[in-house]
């Protein structure tokens, strides 16, 4: 009886496939709030971002009211 096997039904954090959200994920998340005027939560606090606009309808990137942390 071999008891060497690998516990393959824990999910690695490197595994983003089906499990938590990739930083890709979340910063996409973050844009569509942003563009779609509607609230968007900070990747990193989870405060509110506030998008920043420029010549143009749609917002240049977004700040976070929280921490301060610019999206761009
Ligand atoms: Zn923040």
């Amino acid at each position: 009886m071999s008891s060497a096997t690998l516990d393959t039904t824990r999910p690695t954090l490197l595994d983003g496939v089906g499990g938590e959200p990739t930083l890709d994920e979340l910063l996409v998340e973050v844009w569509e709030g942003l563009t779609t005027h509607r609230a968007a939560s900070c990747p990193a606090c989870r405060g509110q971002m506030q998008p920043e606009y420029g010549a143009h309808a749609r917002p240049l990137g977004g700040r976070c009211v929280r921490c301060g942390s610019r999206l761009s």
